[in-house]
């Protein structure tokens, strides 16, 4: 394996801390949240390892953890992470360069630039001369302190993010290259846009972000352009970092200078182009349409998306589920997918398959209104999902013990109903239901093609899409799309 070095090849330490965190979600996220590697397992993220191009390099990978998007890390957690990354560098000794692999929106308790303090960190340790390369989500942000502590940064052009692994390729082979052909450190430009937007509003399927992204092959293209990469930045963080941004990264210190200029201008021309990907209501006004929309109707509860960090377990779409009569009289079928839920997960396996019990669900970690929600169901299923852990289906019934058509999934831990494959393991067919509520906002590829007719509700929540509700404070003002202004001097900082 690549971790016993030939002495000959250039060293490159691999390290990263992995989470997208909404600092308007209550929830924290702590360790058991993560998927930690140290060592060699790391190297098990890497599929193309064996690759001619990476076997050139010794790679020493020390420590990575990673999560799904939750809340903000405690802070003992992550600066327990934050010392072994940097006594594991220590004890490396000297390295020709680092791989940072991160998303680039952690927040950590009391820090508001939580990447920008590990790399400076790492930076004390490892000296300048190592070519640092960092590969990001492009709802990650691109601060000072990361931009001065990384010689290349790029990020994912895909949202959703089909082309993550590639995008992850790419950053490791970038470096590694550079790394082998002694050339030291490239020129590098940054320019922050004053846009803040959802990442509803920018998936790359839709236009402008379709055309914004569609040019990176041309400028890569360019003679002396080594990465061109383009972040959407992280709306559900009240940082001042948060904001989109361009990064050009080359050899001609003046053509990556102009070109970083000329696309940042694009992005901020094609600000009033950025619309919701589906259409958008409340949820009262969704159920209304559904009653007539094409089955199976899908309905995103936005506000409340594990997938970006919301707390999974709001209630606002639920209530109104309850309260919505051609489901609660049978008439048309219903999954409320789902509720992170651990004691009525625990409820349902006491009541056992089958079994009828009263319930208080969600609105635990989450409890903004409408809080916790009182109803008796039969217990479906219970079923063990490798995420979720102990899944129960909830069947709702009313009063009188009448069946209703409403479903509800509840998790013992955070999960998201992505892909057919989840709904199956419980014995559930969306297909052959007549409405299914994902806490989700664009559909991923699998529900995508499953739906015939789709709306995201614009709920309240943690990841609301709604930003103007969130009250953000500290993001740099003036802002698109929260403040009105003339035209910003888009300023390149050269590195
Ligand atoms: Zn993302």
């Amino acid at each position: 394996m690549s971790t016993n070095s030939a002495p000959t090849r250039p060293r490159v330490a691999i390290v990263g801390i992995h989470i997208e965190s909404s600092t308007f979600s209550p929830q924290l996220a702590v360790a058991d949240d993560f998927e930690i590697r140290r060592g060699s397992e790391i190297l098990e993220r890497y599929s193309w390892i064996e690759e001619t191009w990476s076997q050139a390099i010794c790679w020493c990978p020390i420590f990575h953890a990673r999560a799904l998007p939750g809340g903000v890390l405690v802070r003992e957690t992550y600066e327990g992470w934050k010392t072994e990354i940097l006594t594991g560098l220590r004890e490396l000794g000297e390295i020709d360069g680092l791989f940072f692999d991160i998303h680039g929106a952690m927040s950590v308790v009391g820090l508001d630039d939580a990447e920008g303090d590990l790399i400076t960190a790492i930076r004390e340790v490892i000296g300048a001369d190592p070519l640092v390369g960092a590969s990001m989500d492009l709802h990650g942000n691109v601060s000072h302190e990361l931009f001065t502590g990384c010689d290349l940064l790029t990020c994912y052009r895909m949202a959703p993010h089909e082309d993550a692994l590639e995008s992850r390729r790419r950053a490791m082979r970038t470096l590694a290259l550079r790394v082998l052909s002694g050339a030291g450190k490239p020129h590098k430009a940054l320019v922050h846009i004053p846009i803040l937007l959802p990442g509803e509003m920018t998936s790359t399927r839709l236009e402008p972000a379709r055309r914004l992204y569609g040019k990176i092959p041309w400028l890569e293209a360019q003679p002396g352009v080594i990465d061109a990469a383009f972040w959407i930045g992280f709306a559900w963080a009240d940082q001042p970092r948060c904001t989109a941004a361009v990064v050009l990264t080359g050899d001609d210190a003046r053509l990556i200078e102009k070109l970083a200029s000329d696309w940042a201008q694009e992005i901020w021309d094609a600000r009033h182009e950025f619309e919701f990907v589906a259409p958008v209501a409340s949820m009262a006004d969704c159920l209304t349409w559904a009653s007539t929309a094409k089955r199976p109707t899908f309905i995103s509860d936005t506000g409340d998306n594990p997938g970006a960090g919301g707390g999974n377990d709001t209630t606002c779409a639920l209530a109104e589920m309850l309260t919505y009569e051609l489901v609660m009289s049978g008439d048309l079928s219903a999954i409320v997918a789902s509720l992170h839920d651990a004691a009525s997960v625990a409820r349902a396996v006491e009541a056992g398959a089958g079994g009828v019990a009263d319930f208080t669900v969600g609105g635990v970690i989450d409890a903004r209104d409408p809080g916790p929600q009182a109803i008796t169901a039969r217990v479906e299923t219970i079923a063990n999902d490798p995420l979720g852990g102990t899944t129960a289906v909830l069947r709702v019934l009313l009063r009188d013990g009448a069946e209703t058509g409403l479903r509800v999934i509840v998790t013992e831990r955070r999960k998201q109903y992505s892909d057919l494959a989840s709904f199956t393991l419980l014995g559930l067919d969306p297909t052959a239901t007549d409405i299914v509520v994902v806490k989700i906002g664009y559909l991923e590829p699998d529900l995508f093609e499953m739906q015939r007719d789709w709306t995201m509700a614009l709920t309240p929540g943690g990841v609301d899409q709604d930003l103007k509700r969130l009250g953000h404070e500290k993001i740099t003002r003036p802002m698109f799309p929260f403040d009105d202004f003339e035209d910003p001097a888009l300023t390149v900082i050269m590195g």
